[in-house]
């Protein structure tokens, strides 16, 4: 049997996780335009869409797609907020609204084929993922999977002789 470091096991966490946020940013851009070119569709079948209106909506699937972060866990709370509400009255409202909906791009699962959470999959078991650890920012579905990770970032960033006294120890 293969045992791998804390270091290792870090690195492929690591990996896992910016793989796990590419896919969801890609899962919710791909909404955006299925649902932008579902309005488009009503528009033109309603016969009102005037190429006006077709360009209007097309630069408000442009805004929402660009204001879906590549991170799935929040940026910690800061003045960006405030600043964000007085940039956006107006035009991006909808694109921002679409972005807050903070719901898991339907359909979408990780390579085990357990469904995507509101934070993607646990970065300690790969579950569904509607938790985030505030310390590291690494999504999580539960607390304890939060207290494994975090012993495993402890672990992986001691030096190797620690890890393997407390190895032995433990
Ligand atoms: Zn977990």
């Amino acid at each position: 049997m293969v045992t791998f470091t804390a270091a290792e096991q870090y690195a492929q966490v690591t990996v896992a996780y910016m793989v796990d946020n590419v896919c969801l940013q890609d899962a919710k851009v791909r909404e955006i335009r299925g649902r932008f070119a579902e309005q488009a569709r009503v528009l033109r079948e309603s016969g009102g869409a005037d190429a006006e209106q077709l360009v209007k909506l097309e630069q408000e699937m442009n805004e929402a797609e660009s204001a879906v972060p590549l991170v799935a866990v929040p940026k910690p709370k800061s003045r960006r907020k405030t600043e964000e509400q007085e940039a956006d009255k107006g035009a991006s409202a909808q694109a921002k609204q679409a972005n807050d909906r903070d719901e898991p791009p339907a359909g979408l699962v990780n390579e085990l084929g357990v469904p995507s959470g509101k934070f993607g999959w646990c970065v300690a078991c790969r579950a569904t993922a509607n938790l985030y650890c505030k310390h590291t920012r690494h999504p999580v579905c539960s607390f304890e999977c939060k207290q494994r990770h975090i012993r495993l970032l402890e672990e992986a960033a001691a030096p190797r002789d620690s890890t393997a006294a407390s190895a032995a120890a433990g």
